[in-house]
């Protein structure tokens, strides 16, 4: 039976590239919510982030963040989703970002500080985007609650809150929320995504690829945060890598020239202690 798998496999490998030659295309999966449902429900989360989390008001950082996301948001993918994506700081020192349906987006001040460069905070932001484009959450709520979601989603008489509605089906934003905790295949999809739109803004891909390896080899507890939300699909890198080849060549110099000042300022920002449970 090993060997069986094994030599299968083998086949795959050696067939894969020869059927595998533009870059990978991608559309949102099985899907209850309508991108209104995506769009409201991510704006009733992101009052409740608000509320949970400690926004950084520092007008230079979320000037900052903004200008990069909004070079990521302008990509022809990222465009014909239609969603209005948003950016925000959040002080809080685990290495991770996180992006709500229809667009919300908040960064941590740990992620800031543990990038080398503005292009492996591209790769972060950039994957993330392409969890909303891609509507993994809505997706994965609807394949967890395709009996009950139906009737939920249609029903007027609840009115008011969808994030409510959410709750007494057991979806909202706590640990392991099916609308946060991606499976590896929608992993596998938001990398090689995201390396298209760092790669049309005019980021390096491979920056990407080389941030996931650095949270892996030396992250610790802190940047396994990201990773666990974001479970390695498997030889991310080198999947990364494989993309990012088959991309048109271009020329990756992009910055926003204020990345030395991002450094500087969130440097001076202290994050609140630990929480047990992120997101509440
Ligand atoms: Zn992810």
């Amino acid at each position: 039976m090993v060997k069986f798998k094994r030599t299968v496999l083998a086949c795959v490998l050696l067939i894969a590239p020869s059927l595998a030659q533009g870059p990978a295309t991608f559309h949102p999966g099985f899907n209850l919510f309508s991108r209104q449902q995506d769009i409201q429900l991510g704006q009733e989360s992101a009052a409740q982030v608000r509320r949970q989390m400690q926004v950084v008001r520092d007008p230079f950082l979320s000037d900052y963040v903004s200008r990069v996301g909004r070079r990521l948001a302008n990509t022809p993918e990222a465009r014909a989703s239609g969603f209005p994506f948003t950016f925000e700081v959040v002080a809080d020192r685990s290495i991770n970002a996180f992006a709500l349906p229809g667009g919300p987006m908040f960064i941590n001040t740990g992620l800031l500080k543990a990038v080398d460069n503005e292009a492996e905070l591209a790769g972060v932001m950039g994957h993330e985007m392409s969890h909303v484009i891609l509507r993994h959450g809505t997706n994965q709520a609807s394949k967890a609650q395709a009996i009950q979601l139906p009737l939920m989603l249609g029903s007027r008489i609840a009115g008011g809150s969808m994030l409510g509605r959410l709750g007494q089906l057991g979806i909202g934003l706590g640990a392991n929320s099916v609308l946060l905790k991606f499976s590896r295949t929608a992993e596998s999809q938001a990398d090689l995504m995201g390396s298209h739109l760092m790669a049309e803004s005019g980021y390096n891909p491979m920056a990407m690829a080389r941030f996931f390896e650095k949270l892996s080899s030396q992250g610790g507890s802190r940047g396994l945060q990201f990773l666990s939300d974001h479970p390695n699909p498997g030889n991310r890198e080198r999947a990364i890598e494989e993309e990012a080849d088959k991309l048109p060549r271009r020329n990756y110099g992009y910055e926003t020239g204020e990345f030395e000042r991002m450094k500087r300022v969130v440097g001076g920002i202290h994050e609140p202690p630990p929480r047990t449970q992120a997101g509440g």
